[in-house]
């Protein structure tokens, strides 16, 4: 198995510029992972499209958010009384050709109902199936085929240990597929991502994946230890970069964005940062558009990438940006 130092990047031109990676799809604008929603990210001029993987009962693997599919289908109508006792209907208790049947719609706040992001998509239009992890990598494929560009794919393991308790290995079967698909080089254009430490370095000792990895991190107290010099200093032996929410790397310092010391840290041991989510519904205190907080992570705190929900915003953002650093004397390069 290779090892790759912290610091030694495995191509830098891939990271030259900052990567937009449009989450869960074009979510700003279609319901999230859904092939038009994709298609529409694609066309915005994303790099990089995310897919969340969770395996069905016949161990086929979609493209889903959460595990269960009650806040984005019609799951609860279309197959009534298949709920576990907390009430939700869970992938991995159907079939693919079940899920097959099921339409997908805008994201609901759960139990209400209601539409999460009222502003977005019409909560009760549903345009699209459910996607399996294949279709959507053909898509992207066949997309680039027919564009002449490389937008790559960016996949999340969804709780593997879960779904090792369910019987299945949800890393092995993502992988293949994505061997499948030719993804077997760091170098290619695409990253697995998960939130667990302990599957990375699975990943990465014991399952042979050359891939760049993304260690997501969150601010609960569980990722505390993972965060101290030291934690990182581990992460970065397997990972390539971290995926933090946005707000563990430039905190709100009483209305002012103050870039913080877990940025300092990840970047000195050579971690590229791909903070998440970037989304006009949901912004810090110190600034009051979209525009402003990227151009304050993309600008200022020269991050490697941004998960967005508009990516078409990110891109506009990102290159003007460069453009004006592009004009500046010192050339203003970020390649690290
Ligand atoms: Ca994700």
């Amino acid at each position: 198995m290779k090892t790759r130092n912290a610091g030694t990047p495995s191509n830098s031109s891939l990271t030259e510029r900052a990567i937009v990676i449009a989450h869960r799809g074009a979510s700003g604008y279609l319901p999230e992972h859904t092939l038009v929603g994709k298609a529409l990210a694609y066309g915005l001029g994303a790099d990089y499209l995310e897919q969340d993987v969770v395996a069905t009962r016949d161990a086929e693997l979609i493209v889903l958010h959460d595990l269960h599919l009650d806040d984005v289908s019609d799951v609860a109508q279309r197959f009534s009384g298949r709920h576990r006792s907390d009430g939700l209907h869970y992938a991995i208790d159907f079939d693919l050709a079940e899920l097959r049947q099921l339409t997908l719609f805008e994201r609901r706040t759960p139990g209400a109902g209601t539409a999460k992001y009222p502003r977005r998509f019409p909560a009760g239009i549903g345009v699209a199936r459910i996607a399996t992890l294949d279709e959507e990598l053909r898509l992207i494929q066949g997309l680039n085929q027919s564009t002449g560009r490389a937008v790559g794919i960016y996949s999340e393991i969804k709780d593997p240990r879960w779904h090792r308790e369910q019987g299945v290995d949800l890393t092995r079967l993502v992988l293949a597929k994505l061997r499948v698909f030719g993804y077997t080089r760091p170098e290619h254009a695409a990253f697995v991502q998960c939130f667990d430490a302990n599957e990375l370095l699975r990943v990465h000792d014991e399952l042979g994946c050359e891939l760049r990895l993304i260690q997501l991190v969150g601010t609960e107290p569980a990722y505390a230890e993972l965060l101290t010099p030291a934690g990182l200093t581990r992460v970065a032996r397997y990972a390539f970069g971290l995926g933090p929410s946005h707000r563990q790397l430039v905190a709100d310092n009483d209305g002012r964005p103050g870039i913080t010391m877990l940025t300092t840290h990840a970047r000195e041991l050579g971690l590229r940062l791909h903070p998440y989510t970037f989304r006009r519904e949901d912004l810090p205190r110190y600034v009051t558009t979209l525009e402003q907080l990227l151009e304050v992570f993309l600008g200022q705190a020269r991050v490697d990438g941004v998960f967005c929900d508009f990516p078409d915003v990110a891109v506009r953002v990102r290159d003007s940006l460069r453009g004006l650093m592009n004009l500046a004397p010192s050339g203003g390069n970020k390649a690290q």
